[in-house]
């Protein structure tokens, strides 16, 4: 039944639909936040040497483990904790940069442009920035950054202020760890007083927290740069494809794009972006009243131009209201959304938004309030009513215990004809589409197939 639905809104290319009395308005955009980081080649190289005394420091007094293996696996270099509210946390908006000529020469591993570079910087690792909201998140320490593979701490910066929003040349809260075979990872722009208590010469756990994800030092906002290196403090880039040959270096192999939907939620108006380092105005709201306005929204990483999102509410009589968006732009970070006026008078109760794209889902549960007090509500199984054949060809029965009043509708709201909740009803005339049937107390979809 789903792939039906599916199938039916891409043919006819349906933006969405409501039933009646209700207004639509919707719209996508990217948020323009492309989460980037600078280091002058001689604060990099400063910062390498320090790195490279500590191990050496640590190797001469026996404190390094023999562990000249093979090169390290790594795992995702960070999670949320307790009490993250939504479906995903990031997006990669930079990859490291191959082509070592700058500025303007930029080839990520995958031989295209998500890098980049200035003049006498070639960007050195992947930056996965925190999205949505990303000054909300970083404020209320929801992405913790974990070690991607055990190892001994060699290199701990903290103190810096962590709301830059500018690149500039200097130093950022940072981590560094080295691992079997003598890699190196490090963790650039943690947020102030986040890193791990531990010291210089300490082990690290595969998975441990070092600290918490920042925007210090040079950064156009929150965001973890993930850098590799080798013991020569040469860069390594874990991510391999027709531009960086070698077997990739994740636990878990990862992709150019990872489309997802971070988010699917539900606002009294819309967000508002403001400009870093202020934090978003979320305008948030989970529960509302009969005849209140709102939005659902959904926030999504890498999407790219000609997929389709599909989203849909369901409402507590588990009537289905879905609607596309399909992209004519990519973007690595956005948000879709849709703004109604809904009349739910009948439909008080808990509500589900939900969004799907590319195989991944977030669902978001809401509440409208009914007016009437519980013993008033008009709620009554018996009401429903059932449609047959549906999807319809020209006529369709539509058969309930008590007979009512009812009406077709069309997407925008138009009644199409009136009915009653039994009968017989030709439709041979109406064009194809998906229709409302509507009566005091139920909704429900029907498909008319159209006759060519
Ligand atoms: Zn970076």
């Amino acid at each position: 039944m789903k792939n039906l639905i599916r199938n039916i809104s891409i043919l006819l290319l349906i933006c969405s639909f409501w039933p009646s009395q209700s207004q639509t308005l919707s719209g996508s955009g990217e948020y323009g936040f492309q989460a980037m980081d600078y280091m002058s080649d001689s604060l990099s190289k400063a910062i390498d040497a320090q790195v490279r005394a500590n191990s050496k420091l640590l190797q001469a007094k026996g404190m390094l483990p023999h562990n000249k293996t093979s090169n390290p696996s790594f795992d995702w270099p960070a999670k949320v904790n307790a009490g993250f509210p939504y479906c995903s946390y990031w997006g990669i908006s930079f990859f490291v940069d191959h082509d070592t000529n700058n500025p303007n020469h930029v080839l990520d591993f995958n031989c295209g442009s998500r890098t980049y570079d200035m003049s006498g910087f070639n960007h050195d690792g992947t930056d996965i920035f925190l999205w949505p909201f990303p000054q909300y998140l970083q404020d209320q320490g929801y992405v913790e950054v974990i070690a991607a593979a055990p190892g001994i701490l060699v290199y701990k910066a903290d103190g810096y202020p962590d709301h830059s929003c500018i690149i500039s040349n200097q130093y950022d809260n940072e981590i560094v760890i080295l691992h079997s075979n003598g890699i190196y990872t490090y963790y650039g722009h943690l947020k102030k007083n986040s890193l791990t208590t531990k010291n210089i010469g300490d082990t690290i756990a595969l998975g441990e927290t070092v600290g918490k994800a920042g925007s210090s030092g040079a950064s156009s906002g929150p965001h973890l740069h993930f850098g590799v290196k080798d013991s020569l403090s040469h860069i390594i880039d874990p991510f391999t494809g027709p531009c960086n040959a070698g077997n990739s270096m994740w636990t878990i192999p990862r992709t150019y794009y990872t489309p997802n939907v971070n988010a699917a939620l539900t606002h009294s108006s819309m967000p508002v972006f403001n400009p870093c380092p202020g934090l978003e105005t979320l305008n948030l709201k989970d529960t509302f009243n009969v005849g209140d306005t709102f939005y659902c929204i959904a926030y999504l990483r890498d999407q790219t131009i000609g997929d389709t999102l599909f989203m849909s509410l369901t409402a507590p009589d588990n009537t289905v209201y879905d609607w596309t968006f399909i992209f004519t732009i990519s973007y690595n970070n956005s948000w879709v959304y849709e703004y109604c006026w809904y009349d739910v008078t009948d439909l008080p109760g808990n509500w589900k938004f939900t969004a799907r794209y590319k195989g991944s889902s977030c669902e978001h549960n809401f509440v409208f309030a009914s007016p009437l007090s519980t013993n008033q509500l008009k709620i009554a199984p018996d009401d429903a009513f059932t449609i047959s054949p549906n999807p319809a060809t020209g006529f369709f029965r539509i058969s309930s215990k008590h007979t009512e009043d009812a009406g077709l509708y069309d997407r925008v709201g138009n009644k199409i004809m009136s009915l009653k909740t039994n009968g017989n009803y030709d439709v041979s005339n109406i064009p194809g589409g998906i229709y409302i049937i509507r009566s005091s107390n139920h909704a429900a979809k029907i498909v008319i197939q159209g006759r060519n």
